[in-house]
């Protein structure tokens, strides 16, 4: 199978329709051998209803249907594992991308040999304030931290050689990090495309101000667990120790300093530990250090944990 294309999906029975018939037609222009698979994260609208209809009528169009709403990051993880082409597209849902981008978007996973091609939204069609902007500055960050040449990491529009999908794993919010995921999994041939962006036709956007707050949090988590998962001491030894030693010294100065002003009699107002500077010094450390470990620890037991990945699926639809 030549384009297997990922749909990730929550209340989007209006596009639906339109979006499989569009893949379709440029599929069949293509003479593409493909197949379309919708997975439905927990929609309480009649998206599932639709995805069953068009497997009826197209029996390339596949669907999977959470129990609940998982998360877009979920839904793709899921997507990626049922996948059988050779070329992994995903999309939204939403008709903001377009299908016409895929023809290109194989050709250069497929020929031009990258194993990953990130769409880049250059003119976009959402609100400045609420996207636009808040956009401009998560790229930016997320550029200097991973040293990817990116402009738009998360355009839903994306194109992957199946190694990749095979491969990485997406879980929380990460789906905004796969080119990140993927170049620390050792896919370093990363390309972008400019691709066309509409406005929203039908419904309303599914992220709010939250994905900020829970995006940035995510991308220290990657960093973290793939810089240090498996060597946390290179990380945690520098900072212990340092702290440590900080702490010893003015420790230390301030007993120097109380036998100092003892030997020549001079008076001195204060106990070593009556003095403001030597409680803030612990007290940031060993604040600092415990919250550290605290989510360190989290995320390495929730990346331990077998059920990481466990959704459960209530239905699925031409498998
Ligand atoms: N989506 C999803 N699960 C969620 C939230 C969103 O599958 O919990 C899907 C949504 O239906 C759409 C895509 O992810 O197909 C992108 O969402 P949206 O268009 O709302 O994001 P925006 O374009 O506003 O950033
Ligand atoms: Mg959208």
């Amino acid at each position: 199978m030549d384009i297997s294309v990922v749909i990730p999906l929550l209340n989007e029975e209006e596009s639906l329709p339109e979006l499989a018939q569009w893949i379709k037609k440029v599929m069949d222009q293509n003479n593409f051998s493909y197949e379309i698979l919708f997975i439905d994260d927990g929609s309480s609208d009649n998206s599932w209803k639709v995805i069953e209809d068009l497997g009826k009528e197209n029996s390339n169009i596949k669907g999977i249907r959470f129990q609940r709403n998982y998360g877009k990051s979920a839904a793709l993880n899921v997507g990626f594992e049922a996948t059988q082409g050779n070329v992994v597209i995903t999309m939204d849902a939403d008709l903001q991308d377009s299908p016409d981008e895929i023809p290109e978007l194989y050709k250069m996973i497929k020929e031009e040999g990258y194993d990953l091609v990130s769409g880049w939204k250059k003119v976009r069609y959402d609100s400045k304030w609420a996207k636009n902007i808040p956009s401009k500055f998560f790229n930016w960050t997320t550029r200097k931290i991973s040293k990817i040449k990116l402009h738009d990491f998360n355009c839903g529009l994306k194109a992957y050689h199946s190694d990749v999908v095979k491969t990485i794993e997406v879980y929380g919010e990460m789906h905004r990090y796969i080119p990140v995921i993927a170049k620390w999994a050792g896919f370093l041939r990363i390309g972008e495309k400019v691709v066309i962006h509409q406005k929203r036709k039908y419904g309303t956007t599914k992220f709010g101000w939250n994905r900020f707050i829970n995006g940035y949090l995510d991308l220290i988590s990657i960093m973290f667990v793939s810089k240090f998962g498996k060597k946390p001491m290179h990380f945690f030894g520098v900072g212990g120790t340092l702290s440590f030693f900080i702490g010893f010294v003015i420790t230390i100065w301030l007993i120097i300093q109380k036998l100092i002003n003892m030997a020549y009699n001079i008076p001195y107002y204060r106990q070593v530990t009556d003095q403001p500077l030597f409680y803030l010094a612990l007290l940031a450390m060993i604040i600092g250090v415990q919250l550290f470990l605290t989510g360190f620890l989290g995320e390495m037991i929730s990346r331990n944990s077998p059920e990481r990945n466990k959704y459960i699926i209530r239905a699925k639809n031409n498998f």
